[in-house]
């Protein structure tokens, strides 16, 4: 399909699965969209993470996270590791991330993203069923799985929480959750069972994507990279590293952690810190992973368990460490070690693949989607942190929403860029 020639154009920069769904969007409605990527489409964290659509759940944001943080940062096989160093972003970033750990702000974040997760779903069932994306879509709903009392007191608290927002999360003591699951240890002390949750290859699907945007008439190119972006307080175009310029009504900055300087001579400062993760994928069977029915989240080290074709990927991890892809082995280590705990078959004999990526990690815990104040034609579209797969459709239709109609509806309008930071008037 081509657009028409008279057709609004957008320019996206970042193609990860925020810049890949914005493109899909943009496209259906005649948009022409040229999205650049300078490396390969969802080649960073959207490449390999843990696959999960997990809908719903509160902000890493909440009472009692920075104790617990402070804790973690002095044991090294704790999921959380802060690099020490001299760094006044990340310390400015960590003062903004603490001062939004409050029972009022959790409150706030389940008033918006508790909705955006069950619309995030619906997007999912039916991009994979209209659109026929093979990705290994699975609708069934995730464990949470315990083997301390304090961590179900947690689980189950998340559940209460998520269940004041209309989702239907199930508790389940040890036994209940063994039957359902008998590769798990019998040390196990319950979990909860949230079924409004989806897995996925994560690759695949934003490749299926890139695949349907290109065939509405998107151009993605590859091997470009943005420097910067034309005009100031009219955004109309961005400039390549090749000198081109490409003249937009609007652009779309979808860099997840990168790049965010692109947007610093339109005022605003984005707090977005890199919080690198892990992947290690074993093959199901002897010397290797158990056959898990469903994905499991493993609550005390925060790994996640998803089943893929052939296989179970565990991912986790939040490091700190800046804006590199170095491999810490004794981190990656610690994703298996971890699953060994709840899983006693589990060995590691072959490995079929080991990855870092880094999540856009927004201070407050909430996306960052929006127009910037006081600049036209310039859309922001990251910080999705910990959930960037499961709201990268939502985003894309908030994306266009922000383009094509020039507003969202009420709650979302709280993700825009230059929100009101905690404790400001
Ligand atoms: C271990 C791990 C597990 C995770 N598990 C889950 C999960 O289960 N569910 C979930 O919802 N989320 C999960 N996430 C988070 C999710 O992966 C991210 O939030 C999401 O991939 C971010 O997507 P993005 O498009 O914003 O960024 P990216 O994937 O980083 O894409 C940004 C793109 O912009 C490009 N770019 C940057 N600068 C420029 C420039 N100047 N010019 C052109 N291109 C540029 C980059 O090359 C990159 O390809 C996980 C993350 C990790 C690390």
């Amino acid at each position: 399909m081509t657009p028409s020639s008279s057709a609004p154009r957008v320019v996206i920069v970042g193609g990860g699965v925020i810049g890949v769904s914005c493109a899909w969007f943009l496209a259906r409605e005649g948009v022409r969209v040229t999205l650049l990527e300078r490396g390969r489409l969802s080649r960073e964290a959207s490449f390999g993470n843990a696959g999960t659509v997990s809908a719903g759940h509160p902000p890493l944001n909440r009472p009692g996270r920075v104790g617990k943080a402070l804790r973690q940062m002095l044991d090294s096989t704790s999921p959380l590791y802060v690099k020490p160093r001299f760094d006044p972003a990340l310390a400015a970033w960590f003062a903004e991330f603490a001062a939004h750990c409050t029972w009022s702000h959790v409150s706030h974040c389940m008033d918006v993203m508790a909705p955006l997760g069950k619309e995030a779903l619906e997007w999912f069932d039916r991009l994979v069923s209209e659109e026929d994306l093979e990705c290994g879509y699975r609708r069934e709903g995730y464990f949470d799985v315990c083997l301390t009392h304090e961590g179900l007191a947690d689980a189950r608290h998340e559940a209460d929480i998520i269940r004041g927002h209309g989702y239907h999360p199930e508790t389940l003591d040890g036994d209940e959750l063994l039957r359902r699951e008998p590769a798990l240890t019998p040390d196990v002390v319950g979990g909860v069972y949230f079924p409004e949750a989806a897995t996925l290859d994560p690759y695949a699907f934003v490749m299926e994507m890139a695949e349907r945007a290109r065939r509405l008439g998107a151009d993605l190119r590859e091997g470009v990279s943005v420097t910067r972006l034309l005009g100031d307080d009219r955004v109309h175009g961005a400039v390549t590293a090749d000198g081109e310029r490409l003249e937009a009504d609007a652009v779309v900055v979808a860099t997840g952690p990168f790049s965010l300087d692109l947007l610093r001579r339109h005022g605003t400062r984005i707090a977005v810190q890199p919080g690198k993760g892990y992947h290690r994928d074993l093959p199901v069977g002897p010397g290797g992973a158990p056959p898990l029915r469903v994905a499991c989240v493993l609550n005390e080290s925060s790994v996640f368990c998803t089943p893929m074709a052939g296989g179970i990927r565990f991912a986790g991890t939040m490091e700190f460490s800046g804006l590199n892809h170095v491999m810490r082995p004794e981190r990656l280590e610690q994703l298996t070690v971890a699953a060994g705990r709840y899983f006693p078959t589990l060995a590691t004999d072959t490995i079929t693949s080991e990855w870092c990526g880094l999540r856009p990690v927004a201070a407050d815990g909430l996306p960052i989607v929006g127009p910037l104040e006081g600049v036209e034609g310039l859309v922001v579209a990251t910080g999705h942190g910990m959930l960037g797969l499961t709201l990268g459709p939502v985003t894309g239709r908030m994306v266009r929403d922000w383009i094509l109609s020039g507003g969202v509806p009420g709650p979302e309008r709280a993700l825009v860029p230059g929100r009101r930071q905690a404790g400001q008037k």
